[in-house]
């Protein structure tokens, strides 16, 4: 089991098996949700996935994107878009773990920020990856 949790422990959540890919974003909206210059997701099968304590808050930042977020520390918790059916996309910061977030690539490349330094040789989309 890969588990991870929000800043007061309160909503916390556990996936078994494989990621179905781990990234980081630049798009604006994922920077503004998680006020972080860049966001680092891991994707999961929701068949995998459960919620193991409270079960994270809802917001609709879009008609088809939920952003789910812990209800007493408000911490961000996790993505799920209508267009990804059957994932739900955790960010990689909150893993119990996360020193074993092991990036593949980057997307929304065209929008990273001008002070922020990336010097890694992963693939870098400049906007999403299809
Ligand atoms: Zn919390
Ligand atoms: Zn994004």
């Amino acid at each position: 089991m890969t588990k991870g949790h929000c800043l007061c422990g309160v909503t916390s959540w556990e996936y078994s098996g494989d990621e179905t890919w781990a990234c980081f974003c630049h798009c604006d909206d994922c920077r503004r949700n998680c006020a972080a210059p860049v966001t680092a997701f891991i994707g999961v099968q929701l068949t995998n996935f459960k919620w193991t304590g409270k079960t994270p808050k809802v917001y609709r930042s879009s008609k088809a994107v939920q952003r789910h977020f812990c209800e007493t520390c408000g911490t961000p918790m996790a993505f799920q878009a209508e267009h990804y059916v059957g994932e739900i996309h955790l960010y990689a910061a909150s893993l119990d773990n996360p020193q074993d977030f092991k990036p593949e690539f980057h997307v929304h490349y065209d929008d990273k920020l001008d002070w922020l330094h990336i010097r890694d040789d992963l693939p870098k989309y400049p906007h999403s990856k299809t």
